[in-house]
This record gives structure tokens, C-alpha cells and sequence, in this order.
């Protein structure tokens, strides 16, 4: 009785902490295989297991420190599909806070999606969207393979006023980066004059 007594508390305990950090909605959107739930394993656990069942975990959560404040991300992630995005309501978009857009550098037709994942989200959430979006260009290890230049992500991520970033899930390379970036735009643009 004890033990299940302390458990409690600690249930209790990290709880009613966690209720009153700062909290934040992403939504990881792209083709089927640009390594979405890889980028959201790698971020959350720190790896990345070449085969993760997709079922397993709809939803990602982990506290970390933006700008020296201890935040909550919720991370959703969704295919795009003709008009709709699979797996995910308008609901989750709407409710959303940031969005990651991923292409995979070795796959020109992932690149060529980004444009209309962004209209979608600016008829969704209105045009001062931009802010909280990150345009993530994925599998930057495979540069052997690569069909789209960094250049070429940079340039249209400036054309549509998000952030960029090359990561590679695999390895682990600028993933933390790349949440904590898009995390710390919404912050500061929901915030625009600190102090
Ligand atoms: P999703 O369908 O977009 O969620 O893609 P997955 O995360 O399931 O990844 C699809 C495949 O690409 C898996 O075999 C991953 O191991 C692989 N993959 C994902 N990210 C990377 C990466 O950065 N580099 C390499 N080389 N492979 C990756």
C-alpha cells in the first residue's frame, strides 16, 4: 500500500508540474517514407531504429528548454494524400501551433509537396502561419543519392517565410535543431516584444 501510496504522489507530482509549463502543438506532415516518425523517435528518444511501427506511437511528447524556459511539445505526424491530410482531422491542423514540413533530399516529388502542405496550412490557419513553420529537408547522409540542392529548400523556405534546416533522423544530425527552432518562432511571434 505504501509503495502504490508514493507512486502516487510522484503520479501527482510530475503532473501538476507539468500543467504549468508552456505547451506546444506540432504537426510533422509529408510523404509516405521521408522520415517523419524517424525525426519524432530521434527527438523524443535520441534514436532512430531503421523500422518503427507507425502504430505504435500516434503522439510524442517531451519537455526541453527553449530560450532557457522548460516547455512541452506534442508532436503529431500526418501523410499528405491528395487533399487530405491522412490520419489527421482539420481539428489537429487548426489546434496546431507549428508544423514540420519534411521533404527527403533524395526524392525530388517529396520536394515538389512542400508548396501545398503551406497553402493548406494558410487556408487553415490564416496567413501569419509562416512563423511557426519549418521547411526540414531529411536524409542529408544520403548525399550520394541527393536530388534536391540545399539551395534549392533554402531558397523556397525564404520564398515562403518559414525556417530550413538539412537533417538526417538516421544520425541524429540538427533534428533537436530543428524542433527547437520552429518551437522558438512560435514563441516569438506569439511574443514579439519580450520584456
Ligand atoms: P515516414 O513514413 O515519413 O514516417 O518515414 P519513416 O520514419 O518510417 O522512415 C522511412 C525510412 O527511411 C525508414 O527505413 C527509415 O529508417 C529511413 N530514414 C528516415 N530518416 C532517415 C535519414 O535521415 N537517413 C537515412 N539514411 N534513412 C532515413
Amino acid at each position: 500500500f505504501i509503495p502504490y501510496l508514493a507512486s502516487l504522489k510522484f503520479k501527482m507530482t510530475t503532473t501538476s508540474r507539468a500543467q504549468f509549463l508552456p505547451e506546444y502543438k506540432l504537426v510533422v506532415i509529408g510523404e509516405e517514407g521521408v522520415g517523419k516518425i524517424s525525426l519524432m523517435h530521434q527527438f523524443v528518444y535520441g534514436n532512430c531504429p531503421v523500422e518503427i511501427d507507425p502504430t505504435l506511437d500516434q503522439a510524442y511528447r517531451k519537455q526541453l528548454v527553449v530560450d532557457d524556459e522548460l516547455v512541452v511539445v506534442d508532436i503529431y505526424h500526418g501523410t499528405h494524400t491528395n487533399e487530405a491530410f491522412g490520419g489527421l482531422s482539420d481539428h489537429v491542423e487548426r489546434v496546431s501551433d507549428g508544423f514540420v514540413l519534411v521533404y527527403s533530399i533524395t526524392h525530388r516529388t517529396t520536394f515538389s509537396k512542400i508548396r501545398s502542405y503551406h497553402e493548406r496550412i494558410d487556408r487553415i490557419k490564416g496567413q501569419d502561419a509562416s512563423a511557426g513553420i519549418i521547411i526540414v529537408a531529411n536524409k542529408c547522409d544520403l548525399e550520394a543519392r541527393r536530388e534536391v540542392s540545399m539551395k534549392e529548400g533554402r531558397d523556397l523556405a525564404k520564398e515562403l517565410g518559414c525556417a530550413f534546416m538539412e537533417t538526417s533522423a538516421r544520425h541524429g544530425l540538427n533534428v533537436e535543431e530543428a524542433f527547437i527552432d520552429v518551437v522558438r518562432h512560435i514563441r516569438r511571434s506569439n511574443n514579439p516584444n519580450p520584456g
